[in-house]
């Protein structure tokens, strides 16, 4: 299997080489943050915007994601930056919390839910840094006694942009004396080194979504190769980093078992499995009117056409007995490589399934927040 084969440039693992052109907001251009973002992207155009407007749209959406997805618009926030994520009450959710970093993404996956639940096409990123930073410390003041598990990837890959952007280093050493914490910075390409010779103090765990190669290769349009992902993993495991890994979307296709144990078996082959802190798994699961979007936008790709049930949260998934033959089969596979303290879980299943695969359900160990918070708080003593 030749894991370097994609049908797309990878930029080098780095999505912010594809993008062609940055957009100002007017009331944004003197904030040193984004003069130092504008430093390290020398040679790309800029254009200044009126406060609160967006560059002029190249054609109606979805279509117009092609070349939004290569327009950086740097802006603030006026809304929330810190919020819980919103999961849904009928699956076990893990309790995260969503630091709202930008909008869109330069990497361009088939079954990316971002598709539908933006309408505008451009990658925005927030440059007002400090209101960040003071909403994050007043959230913490105000509840002490949490623990907080945090994460850049909600609305964006947190990593994508970091080149440019070097957030990463910001937020890695804010959170180094943050006790009451971890935050994970997860991502699909291979941009770290902004990461490197940080005192992390062992607050920040590096993330990589993986799937087979078959999905990496069709469906992850300019995301980093396995490859690239696992060294760069590596390389954060040297620097002292504990890792997490996502198996999110399983995608049911031709030999999946195959696929997905050749994953697993070269992410043990290339990464210390004393480092990782927890790996997810989560079958593929999207809202209805994705399906419509990425059809018209990759009109080639095959996998949602297959059977759905729509599930409590309106989304549609796998039935239950493909779900559970997927999981048993990835959690075979991890369970015998990863070490005893790696929390292996699903994300947003419910009970039944949880059953059927580890053999108990999250609340007879406290609940996946619990489970979550207790390898969180492991990371930095391992
Ligand atoms: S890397 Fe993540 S955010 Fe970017 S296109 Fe893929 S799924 Fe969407």
């Amino acid at each position: 299997m030749n894991y370097e084969t994609k049908k797309s440039d990878t930029g080098g693992g780095d999505p912010s080489r594809l993008i062609k052109q940055i957009s100002v907001e007017e009331d944004c251009l003197d904030l040193p943050y984004t003069q130092e973002i504008l430093t390290r992207a020398e040679g790309l155009p800029v254009t200044v915007l009126p406060s609160r407007s967006y560059p002029p749209p190249t054609g109606p959406y979805p279509e117009s994601l092609k070349e939004g997805k290569r327009h950086l618009l740097l802006t603030r926030n006026l809304g929330r930056f810190f919020k819980p994520c919103p999961a849904t009450r009928e699956y076990r959710c893990c309790d995260y919390q969503v630091l709202n970093i930008g909008m869109n993404c330069p990497m361009d996956c088939v079954y990316c839910i971002l598709q539908a639940y933006l309408n505008n096409p451009h990658l925005s990123f927030f440059v007002n840094i400090e209101d960040m930073l003071a909403e994050i410390k007043s959230a913490f003041a105000a509840e002490p006694e949490r623990f907080w598990r945090i994460g850049t990837g909600e609305f964006t890959d947190s990593m994508a942009i970091d080149r440019l952007t070097g957030l990463s280093r910001i937020l890695v050493e804010f959170m180094a004396n943050k006790e009451q914490a971890v935050l994970e910075l997860k991502t699909k390409s291979a941009v770290i080194g902004h990461l490197e010779g940080l005192k992390h103090q062992g607050r920040t765990v590096v993330a990589w979504s993986l799937n087979s190669p078959t999905v990496m290769a069709r469906e992850e349009l300019h995301t980093a190769s396995l490859q690239q992902r696992l060294q760069a993993a590596a390389q954060c495991a040297d620097w002292g980093y504990k890792l997490a890994f996502h198996f999110d979307p399983i995608i049911y296709h031709p030999n999946w078992q195959k696929g997905y144990s050749e994953t697993i078996a070269q992410l043990f082959a290339m990464v210390p499995k004393e480092a990782i802190a927890w790996i997810s798994m989560g079958a593929l699961r999207f809202l209805p009117n994705l399906k419509n979007i990425a059809d018209s936008r990759f009109p080639n790709s095959r996998f949602f056409h297959e059977e759905f049930i729509l599930g409590l949260d309106n989304k549609s998934r796998y039935f239950r007995k493909l779900r559970v033959e997927l999981y048993r089969h990835l959690h075979n596979e991890l369970q015998k490589r990863a070490a005893p303290h790696t929390a292996i879980y699903c994300c947003m299943e419910s009970d039944e399934i949880w059953r059927d695969v580890f053999g108990y359900a999250p609340e007879e160990k406290g609940g996946l927040a619990t489970i979550l918070d207790q390898a969180a708080a492991a990371v930095s003593t391992l």
